[in-house]
């Protein structure tokens, strides 16, 4: 029995106001400002082995420093509310900005090592752990500028272009929309997180309504986003001018370690799949008794499927489903529970969604919940669940390999879906409750690939187009109306309202290019299970070392030991035919 449902925060410091947090903030940055006075303007003068000893202090100046701040994090999202937590966050916001701006030179005089030296520091025993990290900065070396413009431009992106992003926050987050609630009869004033959840609500018209009010507020504050979206396009076009990158994308395969022509390659074999979604499509639209299928219709629940969990069952199922796989997955993921590192309902000043903090090495990660007891909820278990396995396993590794690169750091995390998935799918009675468990795995993965996919091609349109001139809201409108209609074809009409769907994806303004990494990640995991369901326990082993291994290589070297050729057409294939064969067992079981 689960009783304690929220999270203990114990293990990083006892309160808010410990004073070992508050000794930790005032040393940070005298510890930084000598740390610069050491190293400053001679960090190519150094040995190998003096450079070592000089990438572990930084590493754990850095750990020191970001240890209040995801404290902060962590309390701020249980409870946003109290002013002693938005003091702290605050504070250690202003802290970190400071001692980053302090240690700033460091990876820029890392970067700027001549050929041999860069070699021998490699190649000295000490910094070994280091390999993975220093060839990424080397990566980036051709396109970064002296330490006076890299400053100079990060000041001014306060006022340029994290400004523009700040106020697309601050905008869409202040909108308030008047609506109907289904058992209402009066408008009221609601959030868009609600009327977005009104997306899974039973009643089509309820959708449509509440799908057209919160796309219409943005249509109605037009002038302003459009603006945001111009600004930061143009922004990102003169970075990339300013430091010649050879193409828009290059800053996003560089820090997700990807290959252009590999990415392109992905996005084509997904392009020939569309027709995956449209079969999907026809079929939900039959199951739903609908005589036309809008794209406000495809996340509707199905006829009679109402199955609830309590928190427990799905704590089990999840533990059976990893157990199956291995047992030490199943105990690393219910460990969350005996350690109180999971916080499970929703409560009030609590952040809404789902999310694992990973932390640093040598802390556990954290799990956030608004468990509301639907099949989704339990699907969301076993993937903040894979995910923090995830961390777990990779905690024996240095801070700048802890993270696995962007493209598998949902590995774990849909794999584990997957796994609880197929427990269900053969351990499941009724069929009904079979059937929505497809849907809802189907409406996952065309989600995350075809739709992601979409939404990268609309943002490549819109920074090309944005390369000759300013573009007007109907310009953006027109750009992501014809890459819908790629996807859903004559299978789905799309609302009229659905022209502002660009204007809410936080993506285009946080992370340029993102997108793509979630198709990769899912069509990954998807060739993966494929394996694992060819070769059995053998592939075990090598899944944990995958997870081991964290972020300590580029992605197709942590794949090799699977065979799995990245710039091969036919492995994405892979992937694709894994979800052909999961509408096929749909069909049948609908039939
Ligand atoms: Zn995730």
């Amino acid at each position: 029995m689960t009783e304690l449902t929220n999270w203990d925060l114990g293990a990083l410091y006892a309160a808010p106001d410990d004073p070992e947090l508050t000794a930790t903030l005032q040393q940070l940055t005298d510890k930084a400002q000598s740390f610069r006075t050491c190293y400053k303007d001679n960090v190519a003068s150094l040995q190998a082995d003096q450079l070592a000893v000089a990438l572990q202090e930084y590493e754990q100046l850095q750990i020191k420093g970001l240890l209040p701040y995801l404290y902060a994090q962590l309390l701020f999202t249980a409870d946003s509310r109290p002013d002693e937590i938005k003091s702290l966050f605050a504070q250690v916001r202003e802290e970190w900005a400071e001692i980053s701006e302090l240690l700033l030179f460091f990876e820029l005089e890392l970067m700027k090592l001549d050929e041999h030296q860069f070699r021998s520091v490699q190649s000295a025993t000490e910094s070994i752990p280091y390999r993975h990290y220093l060839n990424q900065l080397r990566k980036g070396a051709p396109y970064t500028l002296s330490e006076e413009v890299e400053q100079a431009l990060k000041r001014k992106d306060l006022s340029g272009k994290e400004a523009f992003g700040q106020l697309f926050e601050e905008l869409t987050s202040a909108f308030s929309y008047n609506f109907v609630r289904p058992d209402e009869t009066e408008e009221t004033e609601v959030t868009g997180e609600e009327l977005l959840s009104l997306l899974y609500h039973s009643d089509g018209k309820i959708r449509e309504r509440a799908f057209s009010t919160f796309l219409n507020k943005h249509r109605d504050n037009a002038l302003v986003l459009t603006a945001c979206f111009n600004n930061l396009l143009l922004d990102h076009e003169r970075e990339g001018e300013l430091r010649n990158y050879p193409d828009l994308m290059t800053p996003t395969h560089l820090s997700s370690e990807t290959e252009p022509e590999m990415v392109e390659q992905m996005m084509a074999v997904t392009e020939q799949n569309y027709g995956l979604a449209r079969d999907y499509f026809t079929l939900k639209k039959r199951l739903l008794g609908l005589k036309t299928m809008k794209n406000t219709d495809i996340y509707a629940p199905l006829p009679g499927s109402d199955r609830q969990f309590s928190l427990d069952e799905a704590r089990q199922l999840v533990f059976d489903s990893f157990n199956d796989f291995s047992p030490q997955l199943a105990t690393l993921a219910d460990n969350f529970f005996k350690d109180q590192r999971i916080d499970c309902f929703p409560a009030p000043g609590k952040t809404g969604g789902a999310f694992c903090m990973g932390m640093l090495p040598g802390y556990q990660p954290y799990v956030l919940l608004n468990f509301t007891g639907n099949l989704r909820d339990v699907s969301t278990l076993a993937h903040e669940l894979g995910h923090g396995v995830h961390f777990d396993l990779s905690q024996q590794q240095n801070l700048y390999h802890y993270q696995a690169p962007l493209p598998l750091a949902e590995t774990a995390s849909v794999f584990g879906e997957m796994l609880l998935t197929r427990k269900m799918l053969d351990s499941e009675q009724d069929k009904q409750v079979r059937i929505e468990l497809l849907c809802v795995k189907l409406e996952e993965i065309i989600a995350t690939t075809f739709r992601q996919n979409a939404l990268t091609r609309f943002e490549i349109a819109a920074h090309k187009k944005r390369a000759e001139g300013l573009l007007s809201p109907d310009d953006y409108c027109d750009l992501w109306w014809q890459e819908n209609s790629k996807l859903f074809g004559d299978t789905v009409e799309m609302i009229e309202p659905y022209r502002w769907g660009w204007a809410y994806i936080s993506h285009f303004i946080h992370s340029r290019f993102y997108c793509y990494s979630y198709v990769f990640g899912e069509l990954l995991v998807l060739a993966l299970y494929q394996q694992y369901l060819e070769q059995g326990e053998d592939f075990v082993p090598l899944y944990l070392d995958l997870l081991k291994a964290g972020g300590s290589a580029p992605p197709q070297e942590l794949l090799d030991p699977f065979g799995i050729d990245l710039s091969d057409p036919g492995f994405w294939q892979k992937g694709y035919d894994f979800v052909w064969g999961l509408l096929d067992e749909l069909k049948e079981l609908s039939r």
